[in-house]
């Protein structure tokens, strides 16, 4: 089933879902190389990143998906390269484009290696906001 797909008239079962939702912010410069021909003047945005994980189990005993102290600790220690740096200079990113979609998706692949492994929890989607109003969504 397409979990995606918006269709009320599906006959689909629908399978409960747990989704649990942390946010975590850095500030950084970043200067998008190739936009509109060159590479943007240098400048700096407060970062706001959401990680939505699923599951449909609850642990046995405390009834939760995982550990919202665990998983905050893991989306702090991927986050905090990328505090108060010049993204174009950061490792991930000295050759690919610190767009808000690269970042979303960098942060999703650093994240899920860093989630217990053997359990049925997966990494939903990672928001990364560049201002308030625009942000940019990766669905791994
Ligand atoms: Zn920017």
């Amino acid at each position: 089933m397409n979990r995606r797909n918006c269709h009320l008239s599906s006959t689909a079962p629908v399978v409960p879902m747990y989704q649990v939702i942390i946010e975590s912010s850095f500030s950084s410069a970043h200067a998008l190389r190739h936009y509109h021909g060159r590479t943007e003047p240098l400048h700096g945005h407060n970062f706001r990143v959401q990680v939505v994980v699923e599951g449909k189990r609850l642990q046995n005993k405390v009834k939760y998906l995982l550990d919202f102290v665990r998983l905050r600790k893991a989306l702090q220690a991927v986050v905090k390269p990328l505090d108060h740096v010049n993204l174009n200079e950061a490792p991930p990113f000295r050759r690919e484009n610190p767009s808000a979609e690269n970042l979303a998706r960098f942060i999703c692949e650093e994240l899920a290696r860093r989630l217990p492994a053997g359990r049925q929890v997966r990494l939903e989607s990672v928001t990364v906001w560049e201002t308030p109003e625009m942000a940019a969504r990766y669905l791994p």
